[in-house]
């Protein structure tokens, strides 16, 4: 295992796939907004201590990447999350 840590942008480094705008995208903001070229794609309902949630999927037109946003109401913290290993196509 090696580490090769050269410097790069923190959103870059973290996801590699990322295009120019999904990279702009603050994850883990409730209300970030996303950008033009997400397409929307399924709602699904999810259970959280407090209730029920419900999470959207969008699919990135440039680059592929998978994101879900997560609206919850009392969950500063929600929003944007890339998903991991979804890639389209
Ligand atoms: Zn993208």
């Amino acid at each position: 295992m090696t580490q090769d840590s050269t410097p790069t942008q923190a959103n870059a480094a973290k996801n590699p796939a990322l295009c120019e705008p999904c990279a702009g995208i603050q994850q883990n903001w409730r209300r970030a907004p996303g950008h033009v070229e997400l397409i929307q794609g399924v709602n699904r309902k999810a259970e959280r201590s407090h209730g029920q949630v419900t999470i959207t999927r969008y699919w990135c037109e440039r680059c592929g990447t998978a994101w879900d946003y997560e609206n919850n109401k009392v969950k500063m913290d929600a929003g944007w999350s890339v998903v991991p290993g979804a890639r389209r196509g």
